[in-house]
C-alpha cells in the first residue's frame, strides 16, 4: 500500500474517532432539556382537597392547576403521580423519579439539604386542632400532656421536634398517611387529643368536622414546589421564573380565590346541618340525582349540591316568590319542562337537571368548563337574560365575558340604573344573591366531592351513588 492509499484507508476511521470525541464532549442534556425531550413533566403530589383531586371535569386542585400551567408553558404534557407518604414523595424528587413535587410542601431547613424550593406560592400556619368541649389549647405550654397527631415526615413533625429539643413537653406521634384529613379523623374519633395541620387544609376540611376547632397557630409556614438539589439548575430556574411571573401576573391569587374564595360563608351550624342532612335526607334522593345526572350529563353531586342550596333536599319547600319543590322550580319552568306536581321530588329533580342542561346548552360552546357550568348554575337562579346582560356589560368594561369570575362581578351592577339602562333585560334584583347562590353550590359540591372520597362519609355516599 502506498502512503497515499493508506491515507485514504485511514480517513474514515479518523472521522469516526473524531465524531466519537465530539459526542463525548457534548454536554449531557440539562434537567430542563430532559423534560422537553421527553415531552412530559412528571409531578409527584398527594390527593387532598388542597392539592389534587377529581371533580366533574376531571383532575383539578390548586397544585394540579398550577403544575398544568407550568407544563403548558414548557410545551409538554403533565403526568401526575401519587406518593403515599411525605418521605416517599421527598425521596422521589431527590432521586429523580419525579421532576418536582407540588403537594403543599412547606419549606424547611431540613428539607433544603436535599431539595431546592421555588419561591413560596402560599403563606399558611400550623393549626393546633382540638375537639370542641375540651379545653382549648392557646399556647405552646398547653400542649403538655396531650397526645398530638402529625403526618409522618411533615413540617409539623419537624416543628415539634424543634420544640422538644428546646425543652418543651410535647408528646407527638407521626401518623403514616399523606392526608391531613386522616389526622382530623383521629382527633374527631378520640384516638388523639390534638392534631397539627396546615391552615389551608384545615379551612377546607372544617365543614366535614364540625366538632373540631382550631386552638392557636403554632408556627408560620411557606408552601412551595420542591425540586432536587443535585444536578443542574435549569429546570429549577424555569420553575422559579414561572412562579415569580405567575405571582406578579395575579394568577396565583386567582387560583387562591378559585379554590378558597367560596369558603368563608360556611359556618358551624350550616356545616353541621349539612352533614346531618347528608345522612338523613340525601339517601332518599341520591339515586334520583344519579339518574338525572346520567340523563343530563352533569355530575350527580353537582345536582345534589343545587338541590341542597335550593331546598335543603326538602320536596315540600316553598318560597314567598312562588318557587316550589326540591329543585325550586317556578310554575313556568315546571310547565316548560313538562311536569305537573312540583312537590314530587323525582319529577322536580329530573326537571331541574334537564332545565340546567338547557341553560348550559344555550351558553356558547367556546366557553370552557368550569366557567360554563357556573354560568348555567347562575342562570338557573337569576335567569338567562340577566346573565347575558352581565356578559355584555363585562365585555363593555374590558373584561372577559367568557370568564365566570369576571361576569359575576357585573351581576350586582344590574340593579343600578346607569348600568341596567342599556341592557336588554333591564333591572335585575337578584344579582348579588346569585353570586352567593353559586358560591354556596360550589361549596356543597366540593364537600360532596371530598366526602365521597373521605374515610368517614365516603362509604355511605359511594354506596348511595351506586
Ligand atoms: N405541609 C405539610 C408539610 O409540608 C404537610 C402536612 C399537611 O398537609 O397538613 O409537611
Amino acid at each position: 500500500m502506498t502512503l497515499k492509499q493508506a491515507r485514504f484507508a485511514l480517513a474514515p476511521l479518523a472521522l469516526l474517532v473524531l465524531a466519537g470525541l465530539v459526542m463525548a464532549m457534548r454536554p449531557l442534556p440539562s434537567s430542563l432539556e430532559r423534560v422537553t425531550t421527553r415531552g412530559e413533566l412528571v409531578v409527584v403530589s398527594r390527593t387532598t382537597p388542597t392539592t389534587w383531586y377529581r371533580d366533574q371535569h376531571g383532575e383539578t386542585g390548586f397544585e394540579y392547576e398550577l403544575a398544568r400551567q407550568f407544563a403548558d408553558q414548557l410545551g409538554v404534557s403533565l403526568r401526575m403521580v401519587e406518593a403515599d407518604s411525605l418521605p416517599q414523595m421527598l425521596d422521589m424528587v431527590a432521586n429523580g423519579d419525579a421532576d418536582l413535587a407540588a403537594a403543599g410542601l412547606a419549606i424547611t431547613a431540613e428539607r433544603q439539604r436535599e431539595l431546592r424550593f421555588t419561591s413560596a406560592y402560599q403563606d399558611i400556619t400550623d393549626k393546633v386542632v382540638y375537639r370542641l368541649g375540651e379545653t382549648r389549647p392557646r399556647r405552646i405550654e398547653d400542649l403538655a400532656g396531650r397526645r398530638i397527631a402529625v403526618l409522618d415526615g411533615s413540617a409539623q413533625e419537624y416543628q415539634l421536634e424543634q420544640l422538644r429539643a428546646k425543652g418543651f413537653d410535647v408528646a407527638f406521634e407521626p401518623v403514616q398517611s399523606n392526608s391531613p384529613e386522616r389526622l382530623l379523623t383521629l382527633v374527631d374519633e378520640g384516638y388523639f387529643d390534638l392534631a397539627l395541620v396546615d391552615s389551608n387544609a384545615y379551612i377546607l376540611h372544617r365543614s366535614l368536622f364540625p366538632e373540631l376547632a382550631s386552638g392557636f397557630d403554632l408556627a408560620q409556614e411557606q408552601l412551595a414546589w420542591a425540586l432536587p438539589r443535585s444536578g443542574d439548575r435549569s429546570l429549577f430556574m424555569a420553575a422559579q421564573r414561572f412562579m415569580v411571573q405567575r405571582k406578579a401576573a395575579g394568577d396565583i391569587a386567582r387560583l387562591e380565590s378559585r379554590f378558597y374564595g367560596h369558603i368563608n360563608s360556611f359556618n358551624y351550624v350550616a356545616a353541621r346541618s349539612f352533614l346531618n342532612h347528608i345522612d338523613e335526607r340525601l339517601p332518599l334522593y341520591a339515586q334520583v340525582f344519579r339518574e338525572a345526572a346520567g340523563d343530563s350529563g352533569f355530575d350527580w353531586r353537582l345536582l345534589a349540591a343545587m338541590g341542597y342550596q335550593e331546598s335543603l333536599w326538602n320536596p315540600e319547600a316553598v318560597s314567598p316568590t312562588g318557587v316550589r319543590g326540591l329543585m325550586m322550580l317556578t310554575r313556568n319552568t315546571a310547565r316548560e319542562m313538562g311536569i305537573e306536581d312540583r312537590t314530587d321530588a323525582m319529577a322536580s329533580i329530573r326537571a331541574g337537571a334537564a332545565y340546567l342542561r338547557k341553560l348550559y346548552d344555550r351558553i356558547p360552546d367556546r366557553i370552557a368548563d368550569v366557567d360554563r357550568t357556573w354560568m348555567a348554575v347562575a342562570a338557573y337562579n337569576v335567569g338567562m337574560g340577566h346573565l347575558e346582560d352581565a356578559r355584555v356589560l363585562t365585555q363593555k368594561q374590558g373584561d372577559d365575558p367568557d370568564s365566570w369570575d369576571d361576569v359575576r362581578k357585573r351581576l350586582p351592577l344590574l340593579r343600578q340604573k346607569e348600568f341596567y339602562r342599556d341592557t336588554r333585560h333591564g333591572y335585575a334584583r337578584g344579582g348579588m344573591q346569585s353570586i352567593i347562590y353559586v358560591r354556596h353550590i360550589r361549596r356543597y359540591y366540593d364537600l360532596l366531592v371530598w366526602a365521597t372520597s373521605s374515610d368517614r362519609h365516603g362509604p355511605t355516599l359511594v354506596a348511595l351513588a351506586n
